[in-house]
């Protein structure tokens, strides 16, 4: 927790300024070129997020972060949201922060050493790997990968995909069945630490998606383990207690997300706005006169910062209790800001004609890489579910 309102004030000022002057200008290549031939320049802006003290910003103290509550690191998101880059120069990215997140909580000193602090110092990556081909993401109880003791080792084997950055990743944390006895099926899976050198973890293909396959911290690859062994030592919290500790890393993820998607809303509002006030119709005639994008504006206007509101108050309720006493709420933020983050970038898109669907602005590329937002994390439809549930269970209905 900073001291005051007014320390949240400055570092979101030096984050602005650091955005604005440092890596809006790398937008047109991030969209033009590979991501790996942008590593040297990126490297070279998070040497200078460390150096000027605002590496990690969502960690604790202890761990080098700036001791930021969730309510305030969710002001900090949305900042870091307004380009592509953001979170990843001051890494925080997914699934990056929600892997350090559960490695704090939960993993040995040993773990921490090997794998925490590498990945805090910004030295590697990581990814999870939890959904599987064959089973339904939404219902992540229901899996098939095992990880079965054999002398001091786990023997993984099983079928995942989307896994997101598994390219380039020095470990994955990986989702197995390791108590199929156990009656309660949130009790059968265990969280498990795998280097991706470790013979049997096979990268299979970046599967590509709305047209790129991606690459780096930009993929979602398919990943089979065949015979993965690797030491019983690698558990990472309690056997069976891996669902448990998949929820506790998506309450404060959502809340990641959802502020990211409101900095999305807020550069592409900015950009249709912006585009409304000098495109003519007309010579003297601005689109900004048009009945039509004057509704675009006001609803956009209206929706981003209602959402805004939503998510804060939530992440203050998290930070006040916990993430579960406030499940449905999660769920509510979840589908209601990934539906306005659509319409937002749909409706700057329109606004900007043709030229909105070129790369010159980043319009397109958000509208390609956050249709997902509406899947990842659970679909819109499940949360609605937990919603909708919630509220009749007022009514005396048990569903
Ligand atoms: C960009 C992206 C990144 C991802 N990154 C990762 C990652 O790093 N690691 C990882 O393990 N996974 C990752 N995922 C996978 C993600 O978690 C799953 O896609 C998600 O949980 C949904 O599962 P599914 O795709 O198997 O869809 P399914 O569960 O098969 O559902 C299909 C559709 O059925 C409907 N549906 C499902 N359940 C219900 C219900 N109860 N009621 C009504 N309708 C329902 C919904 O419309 C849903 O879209 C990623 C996905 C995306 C798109």
């Amino acid at each position: 927790m900073t001291n005051s309102r007014d320390d949240l004030t400055v570092v979101l000022s030096r984050i602005k300024a650091f955005l604005r002057d440092d890596v809006f200008p790398l937008e047109q290549d991030f969209l033009r070129r590979p991501f790996r031939d942008l590593v040297p320049a990126l490297n070279e802006k998070r040497l200078r997020v460390k150096a000027l003290g605002l590496w990690a910003p969502h960690l604790p103290h202890e761990y080098g972060g700036l001791g930021l509550s969730l309510s305030e690191f969710a002001h900090v998101s949305e900042e870091l949201g307004r380009t592509p880059l953001g979170h990843y120069l001051f890494n925080c990215q997914a699934p990056d922060i929600g892997n350090t997140e559960i490695l704090i909580s939960h993993a040995t000193s040993e773990q921490k050493e090997r794998y925490l602090w590498p990945l805090i110092r910004g030295e590697v990556r990581s990814c999870f790997s939890m959904t599987e081909p064959e089973h339904p993401g939404s219902n992540p109880t229901w899996m098939s990968t095992t990880a079965v003791k054999d002398g001091q080792d786990y023997v993984i084997n099983g079928h995942k995909w989307f896994t997101s950055s598994a390219e380039g990743a020095n470990f994955a944390i990986v989702m197995a069945i390791t108590n199929p006895e156990s009656t309660s099926p949130h009790k059968k899976a265990s969280q498990i630490i795998v280097p991706t050198n470790t013979p049997g973890f096979n990268l299979v293909r970046n599967i590509n998606v709305m047209g790129d396959e991606g690459s780096d911290y930009a993929s979602h690859a398919e990943v089979r383990y065949d015979d993965c062994r690797v030491p019983q030592r690698n558990l990472l919290g309690r056997e069976g207690a891996g669902f448990l500790i998949a929820q506790e890393r998506l309450g404060p993820g959502r809340i990641h997300h959802c502020m990211r998607w409101i900095g999305i809303c807020e550069r592409a509002f900015d950009l249709m706005c912006g585009y409304a006030a000098r495109r003519e119709l007309s010579p003297g005639v601005l689109l900004g006169s048009r009945q039509s994008v004057q509704e675009w504006i006001a609803e956009s206007r209206a929706e981003i910062s209602a959402a805004r509101l939503l998510v804060l108050q939530t992440a203050g309720e998290i930070d006040q209790h916990s993430a579960a006493a406030v499940r449905e709420d999660i769920s509510l933020i979840k589908f209601f800001v990934a539906g306005i983050l659509q319409k937002v970038l749909d409706r700057a898109i329109q606004t900007h004609g043709a030229f909105g669907l070129t790369d010159a602005t980043l319009l397109s590329y958000w509208y390609r890489h956050e249709r997902g937002a509406r899947i990842y994390d659970g679909p819109d439809e499940v949360h609605k579910t937990v919603v909708a549930r919630s509220v009749l269970k007022k009514y005396g209905v048990e569903l």
